[in-house]
Parts: structure tokens; sequence; C-alpha cells
């Protein structure tokens, strides 16, 4: 294959995205340098924001990769009260981020519903309507998921984590709560709800293929997605799948595939947006700001109140849990200018995709 005669002539099959994806030297810079010039063409060189509120670690669910999953002992549960949720949208909405993302662990049952819907009520009103919120709240009905939309969230994150239903069952549980045909349907449920609905996989997973990445960026583009949010397999040790680590790339091997995905995923997808994933900074501390270079375009900065954020560890070494909201804003706003992007300050940044597909379904 030639990679230049590849990268003219999108759509790819997925043999020609699983050479892009063992791109190196000089094809990597190929790669990297056309993703950069598709993502100033169609999203520019801005930044949006998203105040990441991680208000709970507590899950009903045992993904065998993930540091917060029920059966770990050695995790320190906590919830944030209404008022530390709603300290965090203000401290958004004042340093005009333009959005927030409200994640935690997977819960379920109506106290938990109405609690989100109280929440988002509130910050609409906090806001007067200027603030955008995400959901990343996990499976939930479909009926849910439009009360929350009635209520104030316009965008959900929910990670398929892997589109092979193989490697998926090898990374969760062999139960009724952890089946790949839900997950693919809560995501068809969002979006007939009416989200802008994001995805997204780990990369460098024990058991993973080139070929399995390709088809989750493949995945991606069938689905339609609005966002995505990937970035590498970081191992914890207090989970199932630490006993694969031999199997596993280097830290940086892992790295450079994860800004890969994002270059090619950036030439397949040239409207949605991207994350630049906080496991990217947890190998290389200028990793996010290297993902903005090859096609990312949004970032969360973490503004959890800082005595919880040791305690929301889904993988090691999470960079920034000692520092509070802040602390991260004037560290981020240098990094960024560096890299030569500018910030998008009050600025929603919907996805462009998702306007697209609103105008499409007759929308505004
Ligand atoms: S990945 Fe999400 S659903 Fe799975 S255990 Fe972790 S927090 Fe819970």
């Amino acid at each position: 294959m030639n990679i230049s005669e590849i990268l003219i002539r999108e759509p790819y099959m997925v043999e020609e995205i699983a050479y892009l994806l063992q791109a190196e030297d000089n094809e990597k810079a190929m790669l990297f340098e056309k993703a950069a010039q598709v993502k100033k063409a169609f999203v520019q060189n801005k930044v949006y924001f998203r105040g990441l509120i991680e208000f709970s670690n507590r899950c009903r669910k045992n993904c065998l990769y993930c540091g917060i999953r029920r059966d770990n002992v050695h995790v320190r549960r906590y919830s944030l009260t209404d008022e530390e949720i709603l300290d965090a949208a203000r401290f958004a909405c004042e340093n005009r981020y333009g959005s927030v993302v409200l994640q935690s662990g997977e819960r379920g049952g109506d106290g938990y519903t109405k609690r989100i819907e109280h929440l988002l009520k509130k910050i609409g009103q906090l806001s007067n309507g200027g603030l955008r919120v995400t959901l990343s709240c996990g499976e939930q009905s479909y009926e849910t998921y439009r009360r929350w939309l009635e209520a104030g969230a316009s965008r959900y994150l929910l990670r398929i984590e892997t589109s092979n239903p193989e490697l998926y069952k090898k990374l969760h549980p062999n139960d009724r709560h952890h089946r790949f045909e839900m997950r693919r349907k809560s995501l068809d449920d969002l979006k007939r709800a009416g989200y802008q609905v994001g995805t997204g996989v780990m990369i460098g997973l024990p058991f993973q293929t080139y070929e399995d990445l390709a088809n989750d960026l493949l995945f991606m583009k069938q689905f339609d997605i609005d966002m995505v949010g990937m970035g590498p397999y970081l191992e914890h040790p207090h989970t199932p799948l630490y006993a694969f680590r031999e199997r596993l790339l280097s830290r940086e091997d892992r790295f450079q595939l994860a800004l890969k995905m994002i270059a090619v995923l950036r030439l397949m997808m040239k409207d949605i947006n991207i994350a630049a994933a906080t496991a990217l900074q947890a190998i290389d501390p200028m990793g996010r700001e290297k993902a903005l270079k090859v096609g990312a375009n949004v970032i969360m900065p973490n503004i959890t109140p800082g005595k919880y954020r040791n305690d929301y560890t889904l993988y090691e070494n999470k960079p920034c849990t000692d520092e509070n909201a802040d602390d991260c804003q004037s560290c981020l706003e240098a990094r960024i200018a560096f890299v030569r992007h500018e910030i998008a300050y009050d600025e929603w940044g919907d996805s462009e995709h998702f306007k697209e597909r609103e105008k499409g379904q007759g929308g505004e």
C-alpha cells in the first residue's frame, strides 16, 4: 500500500485504516500533517472547554479494566453534594467555559434520575441557559434519557469501549448487566432521544488487533457519531485485566497509536468534535496538546473539587489530581497557546456534525 494514495481516497477500507494505524516515521508524519490540514479547514484551531465534574465514583458495574469497578474494595467512595456540583458549574460559568460534563459511575433508580433532573434544571437557572451540559452517566432507559434531555442536557457521552463483541466479552463480566447489545442499544436510544451523541474506545487493550481498532473507527462513522472521546488503555493494578499486562504495547506505543486513531478519525469524520483525553496526559505531559495538533478540538479541564480527585481513578497515574480548578485553567491556557491554538471562551462548541445532522432531519 502507498500512504499518499490512501490519504486522498477516503472512505477507507478496513485494511487501509489498519495500515494507517501502523504508520511510522515519514508516513506517520504525512498522516499527522494531513489530519492537521483537515482539522484547520473544517473546525479551525479552536479548542472548546468542557468543565469535567466527576460527581460520584459509585458504580453498579464491574468492568474488568476499571479502577472504580464495584468490587474494588481499595476505592474510597464519594458523592459530591448538590451544592458542590452547582459550585463547580458556577466556576465553569464564571470562567466562560461554555459547557460542563457531569460524569459518574453508573447508577440507577428513580432517586438518581430525579436528582440529575433537578441538577440539570439548577444549572440551567444559575447559568441563565449559558452552559451546555453533557452527561456521562452510563446505560439508562430511553425514558430516563428523554427526561434528562427535557431537563436541560444536550449531549451524552457513552463509550462503546470496543466495537468487537468478542473483545467486549473479554473486558466485562459475563452477566446481564454487561451486554454489548445493551450498550449498542443505549447509543441508538440516545440518538433517537435527540442528543448530540458521543462515544469512544480504549486503545491498546490486551487482545486488541489493528483490525479491531480500524473497525472501531468504521463503527463511529457508520453510527454517524457527533463527538468522540478516546484514549490509550492504562492498566490499573486493582482490576482483573491487570493480569494481562504482559500482552500490552509499551505506554509510548499506546500513546502513539492513540494519536494515530485521532488523526485517522479526523480524516474520516471531518466536522465532529474529538476530545483530547486526559489519559494521553498520563503518559506524556504534553499529550493532550499533541492530540490537538493532529485532530482533537475539545479539552475537558477537571473542575471536580480537588479533595475528591484522587478517588476517581479509572487508571493509574491520573494527572492533575492534586490541583484545584484555577491551577488547571492557567496551566492549560499556556499549553494551548504553545501549540498555537485558541480557547473558544463563551462558546458552546456544539458539534458541527450534529448541526448538519439536525438540518438533514428538518431541524433548524
Ligand atoms: S467503566 Fe464505567 S460502568 Fe464500568 S465500572 Fe467503570 S465507572 Fe462503572
